[in-house]
């Protein structure tokens, strides 16, 4: 489904991505740890388009997306990504933030819009929360919707960035559960987190990156377990 390849990221000279080659499968969850600044949010940052890559290819669904002639835009289209910090838009209702992209990218009509939009939040456990504005949401929720909003756009792909680190450990759980939900039902998914017994759980396989360098890749099992790089099992050591 994606093909990354040689993929470089400097900023004003400093390389922060390395080389990277990635190859995700459909139904495949990727899960991306490394230290603070290894270059995970970089590289999801780097598929979305919302970074210009230095060197190498990105590709989706056969197409090359890093290609200059490729439609930014078109290409997000097909993808949904959520970061640490909710961003919802404030003045707007859980039902409007939702509905915005497919409606105004995708040509939806509003009734239909709001049919799945309703339909999502049923599903997610946020139907009461429909008419709501973001500020009126605790944190777990509002997390929970922003995952909705990116998934109303039914994306191949979901990026998510640390997307339980800006909540309280009992918040936590809640979106971990999303997480697990939209693995169930077969989404293609790349996360980064700093939770190893999630990304242990959730993730067909686990990316060490280490100084903008994938370093290893495996199984949880082989990664959790017996790690090949010394880096590797340094790293795990310090978070676990
Ligand atoms: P964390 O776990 O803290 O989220 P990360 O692995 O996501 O870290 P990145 O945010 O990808 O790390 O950053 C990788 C490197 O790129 C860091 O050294 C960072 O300082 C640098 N970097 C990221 N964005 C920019 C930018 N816009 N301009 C300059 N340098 C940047
Ligand atoms: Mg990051």
């Amino acid at each position: 489904l994606l093909t990354i390849d040689g993929l470089w990221k400097n900023y004003r000279g400093h390389s922060v991505l390395r080389g990277i080659d990635l190859v995700v499968e459909p139904h495949e969850v990727v899960c991306l740890i490394g230290a603070s600044g290894s270059g995970k949010s970089t590289l999801l940052r780097c598929v979305n388009l919302l970074e210009t890559v230095d060197d190498g290819t990105i590709h989706l669904d056969g197409e090359e997306i890093t290609d200059v002639r490729t439609d930014p835009d078109t290409v997000r289209k097909r993808m949904g990504i959520v970061f640490q910090s909710f961003n919802l838009f404030p003045h707007m209702t859980v039902l409007d933030n939702i509905t915005l992209a497919p409606r105004k990218a995708h040509g939806v009509g509003r009734g239909e819009a709001e049919r799945q939009a309703r339909d999502l939040l049923a599903r997610f456990g946020l139907a009461d929360k429909a008419t709501a504005y973001p500020d009126q949401l605790s944190g777990g929720q509002q997390q929970r919707a922003a995952i909705i909003r990116a998934l109303a756009t039914r994306p191949r792909l979901m990026l998510l960035d640390e997307v339980t680190s800006a909540l309280d450990p009992a918040l936590v759980k809640e979106v971990l559960g999303i997480i697990r939900e939209l693995k169930e039902g077969g989404m293609t998914m790349i996360l980064t987190t700093h939770e190893m017994g999630f990304c242990r759980e959730i993730a067909d396989t686990v990316c060490f990156l280490d100084g903008g360098v994938l370093l290893e890749r495996g199984t949880p099992e082989q990664i959790f377990t017996d790690p090949r790089e010394p880096r590797t099992r340094e790293f795990l050591q310090s978070v676990i």
